[in-house]
């Protein structure tokens, strides 16, 4: 049956109408139920050891565009959609983009959940139903305000299951209900991506600014991702949600290991957990307690077999991230696990005596990574430069008690998201060139080398970005009043807000590029810089920060003097959808943390494939994206990892001095609160962030800020040797193959997983 009968059948089901006579948006359901229909009969892949990927977040963006593809019909219906006068692209506008997850962290499990189904693998994704899931952002007085964010509608991908499971909190007992959406594999079979959720929960306790009754647990407990933790309630209230995750996961896990008949002794033979990052440590003890309190396990044998089934991937260096629970939060939410907890404490302790290596500290404090890492079977970091630091400075002591255990993955993205879908005349240019190959082998990318010199390619190539670009600045034009040049070079920074990713660093730059064209120096290509990031509520800094690249963008698209040579523009709520435009775009990709502390970055992957010439320092997966395209096809700058790592060890970085002895950082930091700025700036905020950058700056931005000018400068102008430019560009998507998802998800099958 063709795709259009199919859909003509939902439609006169649905709304007894003709698809001509739909409103997009009955549409959009129509088509919703039609794929949901469709991969129903798809086969749910089997193999004799499954993997469950448990993660706090799940960053899956909108599904629809995507699941036609893997589903291989998106031509088809885009074509019968067309014959009736409908446009399938703008009804995918109408799909909400779900909310489950905050930034690169989410956004990978995502990819990751996309490549287990497409390699035909047996594997789950784990996590919570978020209702509210990460808040909506919305600009009011050049300053972020956080709104909900109710994505949930009457029909979705979510699919109600009968699953529901008892958690215990102390005698406090809640059940669980089990929503699933489907993954569905390019070309392949399906997978679930499995999400508990509490039936008691209540939208209707949390306010307009988003505020709420944290210690509510029935009503509030799947409500909000990562709710605010500046408090003792909210940061309870995260333990709540951990333990209801991993305790749910759990009964599932082992529910579907008994189902099949699995002798739950040899569950490392049948099941693998990989651990995203340190919030669902607590399913170590938790396995652990079910094992030995209602299977019969002695606890060395439940120790033993739970230690062969977990594997933790690291995401982070920055100390502020890596999780450690109090005591008495743990006591009070789950005190049915401390036992345990201090049972594997005092199991290291008899067998280490170095303080690092603890799992309670002196302080009374439970780390949670140092279960991890005693307790699962790999550690890996995701990036090679990552990993390198993990190994030798950060935690070199559990390196040394257990090097066979350390190892690394670089992370990847899914090509279907990040290109087929995405930037589809791209990949149509691409398969012209090369064949359909590379759809499934993203390393055939590469015979686009062999095209090097084709002018007729790199035009071709170099027409799309600017239809893209042409694309965007409609898009800004209509949803953030700002209107931008299309022959403008588009440099983009788009990322959670982060003082360690240094948006800092770029707003003083656009200040320096002001100022010199106030001054008389017209730069003879305009450039639009372009922002795109959410702040944590309680991050004040960050809060600051969003506020001057506002300012910076009222002052320098309303001065006639300037806003012909350039512009600045801050997109508003910033998620997958946005990236999915922005990304084809861009010219420029800004990848610019401090060395050593962005452990891979996903979104520099994303622009290099899709044709943008990266500016960044040696860190992360910048590192192995030079190594690829070569020093000719890159723009790295900045203080290499070793030596950031040295002025933190010795202490001797003084943001002063730099601010001191260069009058272009002065001019660029005195700018902050020039009367400028304050006329349409919050005085308190401006005078904050100046004084942090020039008194502490801990991430260093004034370190390489001179370089940071000098090799972009440098990169503007060589924007003009169009031949040059093209070139670069062809490199870059030639050389993006290594950064498939698909890669990343062989290496972790070949190396922690071992399905078959
Ligand atoms: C890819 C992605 C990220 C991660 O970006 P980085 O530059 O790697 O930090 C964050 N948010 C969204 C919406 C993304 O798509």
């Amino acid at each position: 049956m063709s795709v259009k009968t199919n859909l003509e059948a939902v439609t006169q089901r649905m709304y007894g109408k003709n698809i001509g006579g739909l409103s997009d948006k009955e549409l959009y359901f129509a088509i919703l139920n039609m794929t949901k229909e469709m991969i129903d009969p798809k086969e749910v892949i089997k193999g004799k050891k499954k993997v469950y990927y448990i993660s706090a977040e799940f960053l899956i963006g909108k599904l629809l565009s995507n699941n036609l593809i893997n589903l291989g019909i998106y031509d088809e219906l885009e074509q019968a959609l067309k014959e009736e006068g409908k446009e399938l692209s703008r009804i995918e506008e109408i799909e909400p983009e779900p909310s489950l997850g905050n930034g690169g962290l989410g956004r990978l499990a995502a990819c990751f959940l996309d490549s287990i189904a497409t390699l035909g693998l047996s594997g789950d994704g784990v996590g919570l139903n978020y209702h509210l899931g990460l808040f909506k952002q919305v600009f009011k007085n050049r300053q972020q305000t956080e709104e909900k964010n109710d994505w949930i509608e009457a029909q979705s991908w979510l699919t109600k299951t009968d699953v529901s499971f008892p958690v215990y909190f102390g005698d406090k007992k809640v059940m669980s209900r089990l929503y699933d959406i489907d993954v569905i594999g390019y070309d392949n079979g399906r997978n679930k991506l499995h999400l508990f959720d509490i039936e008691t929960v209540d939208e209707s306790i949390v306010s307009d600014d988003i505020d709420f009754d944290k210690t509510d647990i029935d009503k509030n407990l799947t409500l909000f991702l990562y709710p605010d933790d500046s408090d003792e309630a909210g940061r309870q209230l995260r333990i709540y949600q951990q333990y209801f995750m991993v305790c749910n996961g759990a009964q599932l896990i082992l529910k579907e290991m008994k189902d099949n008949g699995y002798d739950l002794h040899k569950l490392n033979e049948h099941a693998v957990i990989q651990i995203n990052d340190t919030h669902p440590t607590m399913v170590i003890p938790e396995i652990i307690r079910i094992l030995t309190q209602e299977e019969g396990f002695g606890m060395d044998e439940a120790i033993d077999v739970v230690s062969k089934t977990c594997a933790y991937t690291n995401h982070t260096i920055l100390a502020e991230a890596l999780e450690k629970w109090p005591v008495d939060y743990l006591e009070k939410v789950v005190p049915q696990l401390m036992p345990i907890i201090r049972e594997l404490d005092r199991r290291v302790a008899e067998k280490y005596t170095d303080e690092k290596v603890q799992i309670i500290d002196k302080e009374n404090r439970v780390h949670m990574a140092h279960i991890d890492i005693h307790y699962g079977f790999s550690v890996n970091g995701v990036a090679a430069i990552h990993t390198d630091i993990l190994k030798e400075t950060e935690l070199n002591h559990f390196y040394r008690l257990y090097p066979e255990k350390f190892n690394n993955k670089t992370n990847g993205i899914t090509f279907r998201r990040w290109l087929l879908s995405c930037n589809r005349e791209l990949a149509a240019c691409i398969t012209r060139t090369i064949g359909e190959g590379w759809k499934k082998d993203a390393a055939q990318l590469e015979r686009l080398m062999e095209h090097i010199d084709d002018e007729a390619l790199l035009t071709q190539i170099r027409d799309i970005k600017n239809d893209k670009k042409t694309a965007l600045a409609a898009y800004i034009g209509e949803h953030e009043g700002v209107e931008i040049n299309p022959e403008s070079i588009y440099d983009i920074q788009i990322k959670r807000l982060h003082e360690y990713k240094r948006q800092q660093m770029n707003a003083l730059y656009i200040i320096h590029k002001y100022l010199e064209i106030k001054g008389g120096k017209k730069p003879s290509t305009p450039v639009t810089f372009i922002f795109g990031a959410k702040a944590a509520p309680a991050y004040i800094i960050a809060q600051d920060i969003i506020h001057l690249l506002l300012c910076l963008q009222e002052i320098v698209n309303n001065d006639p003097d300037v806003k012909d040579y350039m512009k600045v523009v801050m997109v508003e709520n910033y998620n997958v959808s946005y990236a999915e435009k922005l990304i084809p775009a861009c010219d420029i990709s800004e990848q610019i943390s401090l060395a050593s502390k962005e452990a891979s970055g996903t979104g520099n992957m994303k622009f290099m494939l899709n044709g943008a010439v990266t500016l960044g320092t040696s860190d992360g997966a910048n590192v192995e994206i030079n190594e690829l395209v070569g020093d000719d096809n890159i723009y790295v700058f900045g203080e290499k990892s070793e030596s950031v790592i040295a002025h933190y060890e010795k202490a001797d970085y003084v943001a002063k001095d730099f601010y001191k002895n260069s009058k272009v950082i002065r001019e660029a930091v005195d700018f902050i609160t020039s009367k400028a700025v304050l006329q349409v700036g919050d005085r308190k905020r401006l005078v904050r962030l100046q004084k942090e950058l020039i008194n502490k700056d801990w991430f260093m931005t004034l370190l390489d800020l001179e370089d940071y000018i000098a090799t972009k400068d440098r990169m503007l102008e060589d924007y003009k040797d169009e031949a040059k430019w093209k070139r670069m560009m062809l490199v870059n998507i030639a050389k993006a193959g290594f950064f498939s998802s698909d890669r990343t998800i062989a290496e972790y099958n070949r190396d922690i997983w071992k399905l078959n």
